[in-house]
């Protein structure tokens, strides 16, 4: 069971939270012409090992969004904070 302490309520089971993707991504630039990074962008996912930063939302609580970095090998939680304070 992973447990996800959130900055507003507490520690918690993740079932209470929705996965919402790879936090270290970048988006393109709005009028980017490059097809290949919007590609990349929307398509592309890598499968890492070991530390990673991911959005996962408070679902049934405060529904806040949240930058989790996690160790996939692990599970351990290095660092919670929320989305909006996190850098691009
Ligand atoms: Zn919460």
């Amino acid at each position: 069971m992973l447990r996800i302490e959130c900055p507003c309520c507490g520690p918690r089971d993740h079932d209470e939270f929705r996965y919402g993707g790879d936090a270290s991504l970048v988006r393109p630039a709005h009028d980017d012409p490059v097809p290949e990074a919007w590609y990349r962008y929307v398509y592309v996912r890598k499968n890492p090992v070991g530390p990673h930063r991911e959005f996962w939302q408070h679902v049934t609580g405060c529904r806040q969004w949240l930058v989790v970095e996690r160790d996939t090998r692990t599970h351990l939680i290095a660092s919670v904070s929320f989305a909006r304070k996190s850098p691009a």
